[in-house]
């Protein structure tokens, strides 16, 4: 279980996130949904320790963080080990072929062996529907090919948590689906995923969990039918506002 409690982060005297305390549990899909600006990137780098709150704890299983002090480096590479951030811009490395940056992590940080690492690589390449371009190199690839890579090499260093920020954004729609697909999977699979999407249908789809950010304060948490069939005047704004 992962778990924030009274995080607060101010940029330039202006609160991205305002008091924030939440729980993503295991084996579900979670969906941050918001606003611009609400805090949603802000609320997912801290899981990762890529953004650091002033204030407020983190609980992830034994660990606990206190924001307020001073966070080891060996503090910061445990999280990141375990909750996997997919980035928008996909950021493969361009010198590598697709195979090789899936076994990179396993061989270089996990201590697998070249032979563990290809077999495990070309089994995660397969699932995302990319075996085929095992040899290419990252700039032979279109965006959803290169996304669904990036996710395969997410999944090679088995994090508890795999975080995606608006994972699709940079897609064209028609290719978008591809990488949903593979997200749906997933989530069937019941990898744990933390998502932030701006997609309400695909969000409808996955999530057993929505997290409704405003202003950098939670406005929802709860089951996905709860939110999407709110009578609360903001949230049913929000939805029309983004349907
Ligand atoms: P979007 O949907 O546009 O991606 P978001 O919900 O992800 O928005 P955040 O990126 O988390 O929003 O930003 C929340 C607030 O914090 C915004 O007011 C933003 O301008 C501010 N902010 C975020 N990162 C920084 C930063 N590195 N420096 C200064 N201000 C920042
Ligand atoms: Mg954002």
């Amino acid at each position: 279980m992962l778990r924030l409690k009274d995080v607060y982060k101010t940029f330039d005297g202006q609160k991205a996130l305002n008091d924030v305390s939440i729980q993503f549990p295991k084996n579900k899909t979670t969906v941050i949904v918001g606003p611009s600006g609400s805090g949603k990137s802000t609320l997912l780098r801290s899981l990762n320790l890529l953004e650091i709150p002033d204030s407020g704890e983190y609980d992830f299983n034994d660990l606990k963080i206190d924001f307020s002090k001073k966070i080891s480096s060996k503090t910061v590479l445990n999280v990141r080990r375990h909750t996997s951030m997919v980035f928008q811009s996909f950021n493969l490395f361009p010198h590598l072929t697709v195979i090789k940056n899936v076994m990179e992590g396993p061989v270089q940080v996990l201590g697998k062996s070249k032979a563990e690492a290809s077999q495990l690589a070309k089994q995660l390449l397969s699932k995302v529907g990319m075996e085929g371009k095992a040899d290419a190199y990252p700039a032979q690839l279109s965006g959803g090919q290169a996304q669904r890579v990036a996710i395969a090499r997410s999944l090679a260093m088995h994090p508890e948590y795999i975080l995606l920020d608006e994972p699709t954004s940079a897609l064209d729609p028609e290719i978008e689906m591809e990488v949903l697909r593979v997200l749906l999977d997933l989530a069937k699979e019941k990898q744990s995923l933390i998502i932030v999407t701006h997609n309400l249908t695909f969000a409808q789809r996955v999530a057993n969990q929505i997290v409704f950010l405003e202003d950098g304060k939670i406005g929802f948490e709860g089951p996905t039918d709860e939110f999407f069939n709110s009578n609360e005047p903001r949230i049913k704004e929000f939805l029309a506002a983004m349907s």
